[in-house]
C-alpha cells in the first residue's frame, strides 16, 4: 500500500511542499526514510514508531519505506513527524472510515501537516508553522493541520482552514471518523490594537532633549544613529525606546518578522503576529554566525531578528573587527545571504542600526567634572576600532553627556513616544509621496547621489550655511552630502518643501565625530 501525506520544510523564511510517499511491503521488518532527510528527521523514526504505539494504533510489521519528495532538497527539522505516522496509519488502513467527505471535512490530499511527535503521541511546536500556512494558501490547498501550540501563529493567514491538533490520535480521528479540530480565531485588527503598548515610553526619560530630538530625526528618516557619551548617560535606555517613535508596523512587515522569528524558534508557544518592532541588543561577545546567521543547522542571525526594527549595538568599538565586518551586507541590502554546500538561504535583515559608544577607553573624555586618563593617543586608537566603511553607514552621530543631578530629580516628565512617532509618521508619509514608483526607496537614508540631487534642495541662505560649515569644519565630499540627507528629513519633520538655514544648521549637530577629527 502507498500513502500520500501533503507536508512542508522551510528554507530561508519560505516554506515549499513536501510529499511524504510511505510505501508498505512484505518482508524484514524494516523502516527507512529517504529523499536527503537529515539528522532531527532520521531520529524521528524512534519517535513515531513509539507515538503510533502508544496511541492504541499498530506499527507493520513489514517494510516500511518513507520518501520525502523532491528528494534533493535537504529536510531537517522535527516537523515530519507526524505526516510520516499519518502516513505509516493511511497505509495500513488504520484510517479507513467514513472521514470526513459526507460532513464536508476534507481529505489527506487536501491539507499540509506539520508537527512534532513525543513518544506518548502528543504534538510539539515546530518552527516556521506561519511559513507553512503561507504555502498552503499559494499551493491553492485547503487548509494546515498544525500543534495547537502553533494554531495563533498559523491562524494569521486568512482564507484557508486552520486546525490545531493536541495528539496524533485528534489527527487520525478527524480523518478517519470526521470528529472535529480545533480552528484558529485571529483578528490580525486585534491584534494591532494590543501592540500600541510596548512597555517603555520616552516619557520615562528625563533630560536629554537633544539625544531625544536626533533619534526623532534618525527615525523620521530611518538613518542609522551612533550615540556618544560616558556610561551611566542613558544611551541604552534611549536606544530601547527607538522603536516607540517608528511607525506603526505594516501587516506585510508584521508577517515577514513574524515569519523570521519563527523560523529561528524564537516566537513563544501560543504567541500570533509580531507586532511590535524588534529590538534586538547582542553582547559585544556574539560571533558573526550569531550575528548575521549561520550554523549547522542555520538559523537567523541577529540582525534577521532585528527586521522592521531596531538592532542595538552597546560599547560599538569593543565588538570584533570580523563582527563588524559582516554587518556591511544587511546594512546595504536589507538582507543577509548565507553560503552552504548544496545550496545559499536568504534572511531578510532590513533594520535601523543603533549604536552606542563612550567617548574613550575610560569613559569620560570632554567630561567636564572628572578627568580622562587615556591620553590623546588612547582615544585616537578606541575610535580608530570602528571601521571606516561602517561609520560610512551611519548618519547621525550624537554626544549623550550625563545628565546633571537637578534634571533627574525633576519632577516632569518628557514627552511622550506618542508625540514623537505622530511627527515620524507625517515626515515619513512625505518621504513616501517623494519617493513614490521609486521601488527600494521609502525613506531618506536609502537616497543615493542621484536622489539627493533631485530631492535636496537648499534655498539660497541654506546653501551659503551649509559651505560655511563644509569650509570651516573641512568636511569630506561624503560628509557633505549626509549633512543634506540629514537636512531633508529635518525640513520633513517640519513640513517644509525646500531646506532652509535652520535645517542645516541643526543637521551640522549631527557630524560629532567629522567635527572631533577636525
Ligand atoms: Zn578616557
Amino acid at each position: 500500500m502507498l500513502a500520500r501525506i501533503r507536508s512542508a520544510a522551510v528554507l530561508g523564511i519560505d516554506a515549499y511542499l513536501v510529499d511524504v510517499e510511505t510505501d508498505i511491503t512484505n518482508g524484514l521488518p524494516s523502516f527507512a526514510t529517504v529523499g536527503l532527510p537529515q539528522g532531527a528527521v532520521k531520529e524521528g523514526r524512534e519517535r513515531v514508531n513509539a507515538a503510533i504505539a502508544n496511541s492504541d494504533f499498530l506499527f507493520p510489521l513489514k517494510r516500511v519505506t518513507v520518501n520525502l519528495a523532491p528528494a534533493d532538497i535537504k529536510k531537517d527539522g522535527s516537523a515530519f513527524d507526524l505526516p510520516i505516522a499519518l502516513g505509516i496509519l493511511a497505509a495500513t488502513g488504520q484510517l479507513d472510515g467514513p472521514g470526513g467527505r459526507e460532513n464536508g471535512r476534507g481529505t489527506l490530499e487536501e491539507y499540509i501537516v506539520v508537527g512534532e511527535l513525543g513518544l506518548e503521541g502528543d504534538l510539539r511546536p515546530v518552527r516556521g508553522a506561519l511559513s507553512v500556512a503561507v504555502e498552503a494558501k499559494r499551493a491553492g490547498l485547503r487548509g494546515v493541520i498544525v500543534p495547537e501550540a502553533n494554531l495563533a501563529e498559523a491562524g494569521v493567514v486568512r482564507n484557508i482552514e486552520t486546525l490545531g491538533a493536541r495528539t496524533l490520535g485528534d489527527v487520525a480521528a478527524f480523518f478517519a471518523e470526521g470528529r472535529a479540530l480545533a480552528r484558529a480565531h485571529v483578528d490580525p485588527a486585534v491584534l494591532f490594537e494590543g501592540a500600541r503598548d510596548a512597555g517603555v515610553d520616552f516619557a520615562e526619560v528625563r533630560g536629554q532633549e537633544q539625544a531625544k530630538r536626533a533619534l526623532e530625526v534618525a527615525a523620521a528618516g530611518s538613518h542609522n544613529v551612533l550615540m556618544i557619551g560616558p556610561p551611566g548617560s542613558g544611551k541604552t535606555m534611549l536606544a530601547r525606546r527607538l522603536p516607540t517613535v517608528l511607525p506603526e508596523m505594516t501587516l506585510e512587515e508584521a508577517l515577514e518578522t513574524t515569519k523570521v522569528h519563527s523560523v529561528a524558534g524564537m516566537l513563544p508557544a501560543g504567541a500570533s503576529l509580531v507586532t511590535h518592532r524588534p529590538f534586538r541588543a547582542p553582547h559585544h561577545t556574539i560571533s558573526d554566525a550569531g550575528l548575521i546567521g549561520g550554523g549547522s543547522y542555520p538559523r537567523p542571525g541577529e540582525v534577521s531578528l532585528a527586521h522592521g526594527g531596531v538592532l542595538f549595538l552597546d560599547e560599538l568599538p569593543e565588538f570584533r573587527k570580523n563582527v563588524l565586518e559582516v554587518l556591511r551586507q544587511p546594512l546595504e541590502d536589507g538582507s543577509v545571504t548565507i553560503a552552504r554546500a548544496a545550496t545559499s538561504l536568504c534572511y531578510p535583515a532590513r533594520f535601523m542600526l543603533a549604536a552606542a559608544m563612550n567617548p574613550c577607553p575610560c569613559g569620560y573624555y570632554g567630561d567636564a567634572n572628572r578627568s580622562c586618563t587615556c591620553g590623546a593617543l588612547g582615544v585616537e586608537r578606541y575610535l580608530a576600532r570602528i571601521s571606516g566603511p561602517l561609520l560610512d553607514r551611519i548618519d547621525i552621530h550624537v554626544e549623550v553627556p550625563a545628565v546633571p543631578y537637578r534634571e533627574l530629580a525633576a519632577e516632569r516628565s518628557g514627552e511622550p513616544s506618542e508625540a514623537m512617532r505622530a511627527r515620524v509618521n507625517r515626515a515619513r508619509e512625505r518621504q513616501l509621496e517623494r519617493f513614490a514608483g521609486r521601488p527600494g526607496l521609502y525613506a531618506n537614508a536609502h537616497m543615493g547621489p542621484r536622489e539627493l540631487r533631485r530631492s535636496c534642495h537648499p534655498t539660497a541662505a541654506a546653501d551659503a550655511v551649509l559651505k560655511t560649515a563644509l569650509t570651516r569644519l573641512q568636511l569630506s565630499a561624503r560628509a557633505y552630502h549626509r549633512v543634506l540627507k540629514i537636512a531633508r528629513t529635518i525640513a520633513d519633520l517640519a513640513g517644509a518643501a525646500r531646506i532652509a538655514p535652520a535645517h542645516v544648521a541643526e543637521a551640522v549637530q549631527y557630524r560629532t565625530l567629522d567635527r572631533s577629527r577636525v
